[in-house]
């Protein structure tokens, strides 16, 4: 089969690789129908060998696709069903599956990040043709008959991992009708965050960022405003929307020192900072405890536990109450499919994010 590989640093490859094999009866193995490049793919595009990434690993975590074969203890799904992979693996019993904390699964992992792989074995990347799933009853999530059909499947295929990451931090900072929410960043996460804030009916939704293309699909998914933090301050705008108390909610869909020190500053005191971007890798920012102190500032995010937010999710996008389709600018075939990265890296104009389909 033809899958992506990580090559070196700046270089994904479409390639011939093994075809997936069951290796353990919890298996299955699935055929992609679609799959993601992430902005978290960007950092192994750019900077995999200091992860540690080998040359030929496979890459890829956001996935949708087809059951092809089903390991033995495998019996709540069958070939033929249409399943959603979030990008974590989880057994679905483990005390943190449980807790509804599935990205802290004792025995779970990342599809296409051999180096961060706990659980050890061969789970390899999901911009592939076929992908083996592993703990597949506790991982896979059948997608709901009235979604499931091709035409569908840039609305669900985000929901792998960016809309409910998107989510996650809307709801760690607890943003609730009337209130004034930041979003700084207006990559697909960012521009998800305020799509997914006016569910929660805000006061105001402002988006910052620098691509033009990329904050008017921020302003058609719900921001209410958005600000080019390269040509204009913030501070006003906010000011008079907030009676320059400051947002009540800051999401971080960047994670640098810069946005942190930002969000911590702009802040309403007793209000709240989430953060989701996986900038933290490449140095966490620094957080100003003093001022979050002085102020009372709850600050929370991390990995989006995507299994958990999965029925809302269905529930949400069956009733068109969302729709991520937007932030997904660019669909190519599996064969060129290694170039959605050279086009994600340089922030072509009107890219976002880029979707493989097989063929
Ligand atoms: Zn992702
Ligand atoms: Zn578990």
């Amino acid at each position: 089969m033809r899958g992506i590989v990580y090559k070196a640093d700046g270089d994904m490859q479409v390639e011939t690789v093994p075809d997936p094999t069951i290796l353990d009866p919890d298996d299955a193995i699935v055929r992609v129908t679609k799959a993601g490049i992430c902005g978290s793919d960007l950092h192994i595009y750019n900077h995999g060998a200091a992860f540690g990434f080998d040359a030929g690993c496979r890459v890829g975590h956001e996935f949708i696709g087809i059951v092809e074969e089903v390991g033995d203890n495998v019996t709540h799904l069958s070939p033929g069903d249409p399943v959603l992979s979030p990008f974590w693996v989880s057994c679905g019993a483990c005390h943190f599956c449980r807790k509804d904390l599935p990205t802290s699964c004792v025995k779970g992992g990342a599809y296409g990040f051999q180096p961060f792989w706990r659980a050890g074995g061969e789970v390899q990347g999901g911009q592939s043709e076929f992908v083996r799933v592993p703990m597949a009853e506790g991982t896979l999530d059948r997608i709901p008959e009235s979604v499931a059909g091709e035409e569908h499947r840039s609305k669900v295929l985000p929901l792998t991992d960016v809309l409910p990451t998107a989510y996650h931090a809307v709801r760690c900072a607890g943003v609730e009708a009337g209130e004034n929410v930041v979003v700084v960043g207006d990559g697909a996460v960012g521009l998800l965050a305020a799509h997914a804030a006016q569910l929660f009916e805000p006061a105001s939704v402002v988006l910052l960022g620098h691509h033009h293309d990329r904050m008017r699909i921020g302003a058609d998914l719900g921001a209410t405003h958005t600000v080019d933090t390269s040509v204009d301050d913030p501070a006003e705008l906010i000011g008079n929307l907030t009676e320059g108390l400051g947002p009540e909610r800051v999401i971080l869909a960047i994670s640098s020192p810069e946005t942190m020190a930002f969000a911590m500053d702009a802040v309403q005191p007793g209000g709240a900072i989430s953060w989701v971007g996986m900038e933290v890798f490449l140095g966490a920012p620094e957080i100003a405890w003093d001022t979050a102190f002085r102020k009372n500032v709850t600050i929370s995010g991390g990995m989006a536990p995507v299994r958990r937010y999965l029925p809302e999710m269905w529930t949400l996008l069956e009733a068109g109450k969302v729709d991520p389709s937007p932030v997904l600018t660019h669909d190519l075939p599996m064969e060129v499919g290694a170039d959605g990265y050279g086009i994600m890296a340089s922030r072509e104009e009107g890219s976002v994010k880029v979707a493989v389909t097989p063929g």
